[in-house]
């Protein structure tokens, strides 16, 4: 059976990818060892957060689904970092997991172009460096010249649960019991990888006078750009504390962990740690905090956020007991910790294809990531990417200074991920100017090239657009003085006679869009999102300047290309240079510099040596 590409895994990863392929023409395949983990949310019950709220509105800005699934599905919303400034605000979104598997399994069985299928993909089928297609346990062998492995923690996966190590995917699936043989034939090297998950509880047995409620909001927009008329208020989470009780038993029970009692040796997440890691590693604190929240309105199931472990069950209840609110709680599914093979994402390129296998892409926690946004943001571009080559158009242009997803792929490709790897804010030098309200702004044109952007979201971006361009002009106006000098006098400043245009007023401290538009209407009937814009670019005018300078100067960097096939060659290079540099060999001077090991002094020959080989050539 022959397809124009094919998608190993249906998890948040494989949906995009498979999507993208398909809405942009492409006769698609959607393997998956079991259809009823379509988009299956193996943690949190949640989309969102800090920095992964802004990956999935990147997402949806590119023509996705992950930003619609979540608003169709959530259940609250909260917008993270409200009291900080606009580049770390956040969306993040309780969503009820049954529902969301629901949906995005009935998006792709309705998908124009793609096939969605069970099966189990054992080998991956090459010739002459290229890759042809897949052959599945069963013996059905599919071919094409695209290949997308989206295998998230399924990869010889084992969970455990004390010293009880069991060969199974995350909840009980099925695990891929052959793929990482077949990998490491094609000589792609793996790594062993390793996160874990709390217990799930029955939300009647707790005592929830003991707890803290946790309310949605309902005044902020969602995910998707498009959705209309969200309800962020169906359900509520709560609060708790563990107590020096709490950490007596977890002490008392360390040896029985896996990861203390050496059991498992995965590297496992730095900003997810186990609450045995906790109690080990902030050993002075007398509480840590959790969330308890619902996985979804037709269960009494509840997600113990903060509370993952690999205990023993039996000390895992003990544990939950000594909690004020869980003295009588039932589990309903044991915490556990898992292990999974991963690849070494520095062997691929920015697009996220092989650099030995042509047409073969890794998408999601199979490059060693952690976490669904980052999965479905590498999914969308791996998908992409391959459609755009197989039209032999240039590849998707995301790169650190216009995207998370950017900053995501680069960071993965150059300085590869020793740990499970979590976006962040602070991994965004440009961060500034990738707010996840002008995510559109920054990528739909993008999404439009590549096929991805439908006309409904097109005309919903050019309408942004033309608001935010009737907003500056309206900005730029000259405000009547009387009323410049009520709302500076209402903020206790001191009248001026200065003629003041509203991108002046906004660049005062005190001056808040609320206190303006109490002030003045000028702005009324503008889009929201529009004002919102004006108003930040003009209160962070000094701060944006300073970062465009920077962005000019990595721009020239990234403008000056690499071709060299042999760094051992470069007269100057420190060995580790270039062992590294071998390795990732990059494509331009910009992405050297962010190698890991390769120093200022290196960057420095590599330019000369650049410049003498241009003279000669
Ligand atoms: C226990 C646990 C705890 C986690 N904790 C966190 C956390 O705290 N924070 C966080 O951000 N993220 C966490 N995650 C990670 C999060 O679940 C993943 O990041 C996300 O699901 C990765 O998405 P993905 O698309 O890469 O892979 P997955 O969602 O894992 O999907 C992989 C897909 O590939 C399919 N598949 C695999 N192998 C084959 C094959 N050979 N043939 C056919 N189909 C195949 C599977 O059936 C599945 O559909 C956790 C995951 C687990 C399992």
């Amino acid at each position: 059976m022959i397809y124009d590409a094919i998608v190993v895994g249906t998890g948040h990863a494989g949906i995009e990818a498979s999507l993208a392929l398909a809405r942009t023409g492409f006769k698609t395949l959607a393997l998956s060892i079991s259809l009823d983990n379509v988009g299956y949310l193996a943690c949190n019950p949640s989309i969102g957060g800090t920095a992964k709220g802004h990956l999935v509105r990147e997402i949806d800005a590119l023509g996705g689904e992950m930003g619609k699934a979540a608003d169709r599905t959530l259940t609250q919303l909260r917008m993270l970092n409200r009291s900080k400034g606009p580049a770390v605000q956040s969306l993040r979104a309780q969503v009820d997991k049954y529902k969301y598997h629901a949906y995005m399994k009935r998006v792709l069985e309705q998908q124009e172009n793609l096939t969605l299928r069970q099966g189990e993909v054992k080998e991956i089928l090459t010739s002459g460096g290229a890759v042809t297609g897949v052959v599945t346990e069963v013996g059905l062998t599919y071919s094409a010249p695209v290949v997308i492995l989206a295998c998230g923690v399924y990869l010889k996966s084992d969970i455990i649960v004390g010293s009880v190590i069991r060969g199974k995917g995350p909840a009980g699936f099925t695990r891929a019991e052959s793929l990482s043989g077949a990998l490491e034939k094609l000589g792609i090297e793996l790594r062993r990888f390793k996160t874990g998950t709390p217990a799930r509880i029955d939300m009647r047995t707790v005592d929830f006078k003991k707890l803290e409620v946790q309310y949605g909001e309902e005044d902020i927009y969602s995910f998707c750009e498009l959705s209309k008329g969200v309800r962020a208020t169906e359900s509520v989470c709560w609060l708790g504390y563990t107590n020096e009780r709490t950490h007596e038993i977890i002490r008392k029970n360390l040896g029985k962990s896996p990861k203390y009692s050496g059991l498992i040796h995965g590297v496992g997440a730095r900003y997810c740690p186990s609450v045995e890691d906790k109690i080990v590693r902030f050993a002075d604190k007398e509480r840590h905090q959790f969330f308890l929240e619902p996985e979804g309105s037709g269960t009494v199931e509840g997600y113990v956020q903060g509370l993952s472990t690999g205990l023993p069950a039996d000390v895992q209840l003990e544990m939950y007991r000594s909690i004020a609110g869980f003295e009588k709680v039932e589990i309903m599914r044991d915490a556990y910790a898992i292990e999974y093979d991963c690849i070494d994402p520095l062997m691929l390129k920015p697009t996220l294809e092989h650099k030995e296998f042509s047409g073969l892409y890794f998408a999601g926690q199979i490059n060693g990531t952690s976490g669904y946004e980052e999965a479905a943001a590498q999914g969308i571009l791996a998908g992409l990417n391959a459609s755009l080559k197989l039209r032999g158009m240039p590849p998707l242009a995301v790169t650190r200074d216009n995207s998370y997803i950017g900053v995501l792929a680069d960071d993965l490709v150059t300085r590869g991920a020793d740990e499970p790897y979590r976006m962040m804010t602070s991994r965004a030098e440009f961060r500034l100017s990738l707010r996840q309200d002008n995510a559109d702004l920054r990528l739909t044109p993008e999404g439009k090239r590549a096929g991805l952007v439908n006309k409904l979201r097109w005309t919903h971006y050019r309408k942004k657009v033309a608001d935010i361009e009737e907003a500056r002009r309206i900005c730029s106006q000259p405000l009547p003085q009387d009323k410049v000098n009520n709302l500076l006098c209402a903020l206790g400043e001191s009248p001026t006679c200065n003629p003041m245009d509203a991108v002046t007023l906004f660049r005062r401290t005190p001056v808040t869009l609320e206190t303006f538009e109490e002030h003045f209407d000028i702005l009324r009937g503008i889009s929201p999102a529009a004002v919102f814009d004006v108003y930040v670019n003009a209160r962070y005018d000094g701060y944006l300047k300073r970062q465009e300078r920077l962005r000019g100067e990595s721009a020239r960097c990234e403008k000056m290309p690499l071709d060299i096939t042999d760094y051992s060659a470069v007269e100057g290079l420190r060995m580790e240079a270039r062992e590294k540099l071998n390795k990732v060999r990059p494509s331009s001077i910009g992405q050297a510099s962010r190698i890991s090991g390769v120093t200022p002094a290196d960057i420095n020959v590599l330019i000369i040596y650049m410049g003498r080989k241009n003279k000669t050539s």
